[in-house]
C-alpha cells in the first residue's frame, strides 16, 4: 500500500467528502459531462455504418464535420455505438471504440493498387480496371484447372487452384449471396474474415 503523509491524506480525503458532497447537493458532474459531449456534436453530421472488424458487426454512429455541400470537406471526428443497433446497443469493444484513429491512419488503404511482377512500384488503379482484372484471372485459372471428374469417373464439377474470402462485417443476406457465388463457381476454398 502506498505511504500518505498526513498532509496528503487531509487533501485526499477533504476532495473526496467535497465532491460527494457536491453530488449530494445536485452538483454531479454527470449533467456537465453531458452537456459537453451534446456540444461536441451539435452541428455535426451524424452517419450510421457497421464496424468493419469483425462477424460481431455493431453498429457505429459516425460524427463528421461538413454539411454535405460540395465545397465542404468531410472529416470524421467522433465515433460512438449505435445504441438503437440491435446488436451492440449502443456497445463498442476497444478495437471499434478506436475507429476513427483507423479511419485517418496515414497507411489506411483506401483504393485500389497494383505491382506488376518484377516491379517495387505501387500503382493506383480504378475499381473497373481492378474488378476487370480479377475477373480475367479468375476465368483464365477456372478454365485451365476446373475439374469435372475425379479419374474413377465420379463427377465433382470442382475449382481447387483459387481460394475466396468473405468479408465478415457482410449482413446475412450478402453473405447468403456470397455463398450462392462462390458454390455455383466451383470453389471448395472458402472462408470469412472473422476465423483469420
Ligand atoms: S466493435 Fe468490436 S465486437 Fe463490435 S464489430 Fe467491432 S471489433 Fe467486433
Amino acid at each position: 500500500m502506498t505511504d500518505l503523509t498526513r498532509r496528503q491524506f487531509l487533501t485526499l480525503t477533504g476532495a473526496s467528502l467535497a465532491g460527494s458532497s457536491l453530488a449530494l447537493l445536485g452538483f454531479s458532474p454527470r449533467e456537465a459531462l453531458a452537456e459537453v459531449r451534446e456540444f461536441k456534436l451539435a452541428r455535426a453530421t451524424e452517419t450510421r455504418n457497421t464496424c468493419p472488424y469483425c462477424s460481431v458487426a455493431c453498429g457505429v454512429l459516425m460524427y463528421s464535420y461538413g454539411d454535405r455541400s460540395k465545397n465542404a470537406t468531410a472529416s470524421i471526428f467522433h465515433i460512438e455505438g449505435d445504441p438503437d443497433h440491435p446488436v451492440n446497443r449502443g456497445t463498442l469493444c476497444p478495437k471499434g471504440a478506436g475507429l476513427v484513429d483507423f479511419i485517418h491512419s496515414p497507411s489506411r488503404l483506401k483504393y485500389p493498387e497494383y505491382r506488376a511482377p518484377g516491379s517495387s512500384e505501387w500503382k493506383r488503379i480504378t475499381w473497373d480496371e481492378a474488378l476487370d482484372r480479377v475477373a480475367a484471372l479468375m476465368k483464365a485459372d477456372r478454365d485451365a484447372n476446373f475439374v469435372t471428374q475425379t479419374e474413377d469417373g465420379l463427377t465433382v464439377n470442382r475449382w481447387l487452384t483459387t481460394g475466396m474470402l468473405a468479408a465478415s462485417a457482410s449482413s446475412s443476406e450478402t453473405g447468403y449471396v456470397t455463398h450462392k457465388v462462390v458454390r455455383s463457381l466451383g470453389l471448395l476454398a472458402f472462408d470469412n474474415q472473422a476465423r483469420v
